[in-house]
């Protein structure tokens, strides 16, 4: 399990200062900040208990050398969904698959959430859903998408809580776009409050790239 520990601009610079002088006593890294000893005796001890530098009585701190890709690791694992959730665009169970059709150029999205008149979650429709029914003569007006939708239990969801890892795995191991984010509704129901999608990841992921995440 990657330790998941959030720094603040000191603790980056404490950290930074280490690295490129260490062994260095607190003094000697306050001397650098232009702060007191005392100021810094927090961030300190945060920054050796989260592992980032080892302390040596008489020697002073340095850097534990924890490797890029575990700094990296531990800001994936910072990632909420809360963070990086859309807006969710749904229609009902009643609609047409070609109201569905129209929303879905309307709002330019890819993945379309069925709901009840409470917002719960019942089903959803991708743009392959959609072509699929599309093909053939049939009258779209007249065809609810809850016929073809694809339909609890088997929809993959997440919670806004969760982390991005995780959906990023899930919408990999189901070969899916998007997750509806839902909130559990009397123990028994979900109501859809956001989307996240394979888009939101990228984003996250150029955020990761630009040092942008904190
Ligand atoms: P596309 O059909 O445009 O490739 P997807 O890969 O997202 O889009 O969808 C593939 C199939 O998986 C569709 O039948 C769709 O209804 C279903 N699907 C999409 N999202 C989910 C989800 N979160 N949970 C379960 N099934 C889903």
């Amino acid at each position: 399990m990657v330790r998941t520990i959030e720094l603040n601009t000191r603790q980056e610079r404490i950290l930074q200062i280490v690295k490129d002088s260490g062994p260095i006593t607190g003094e000697q890294i306050a001397e650098k900040l232009s702060l007191t000893r005392a100021t810094l005796r927090p961030d300190l001890a945060i920054l050796t208990m989260a592992g980032y530098l080892d302390a040596r009585p008489r020697v002073g701190y340095f850097y534990s050398g924890k490797s890029g890709t575990q700094l990296l690791a531990e800001k994936i694992n910072l990632l909420t969904v809360q963070k990086y959730q859309s807006i969710p665009v749904v229609v009902t169970d009643s609609s047409s698959v070609y109201d569905a059709i129209c929303m879905m150029f309307l709002e330019d999205v890819g993945t379309l959430f069925v709901v009840d008149h409470s917002s719960n979650l019942i089903g959803v429709l991708s743009r392959k859903d959609l072509l699929r029914a599309s093909i053939g003569k049939q009258m779209l007006e007249s065809i609810p998408v809850s016929i073809i939708m694809t339909r609890m239990p088997n929809i993959a969801f997440c919670f806004k809580e969760d982390l991005v890892i995780d959906v990023a795995k899930k919408l990999i191991e189901k070969q899916i776009d998007a997750l509806p984010v839902v909130k559990t509704v009397d123990g028994i129901k979900y109501e859809v409050i956001g989307r996240i999608t394979k888009t939101n990841i990228t984003k996250a992921l150029v955020d990761l790239a630009n040092d942008e995440l904190l």
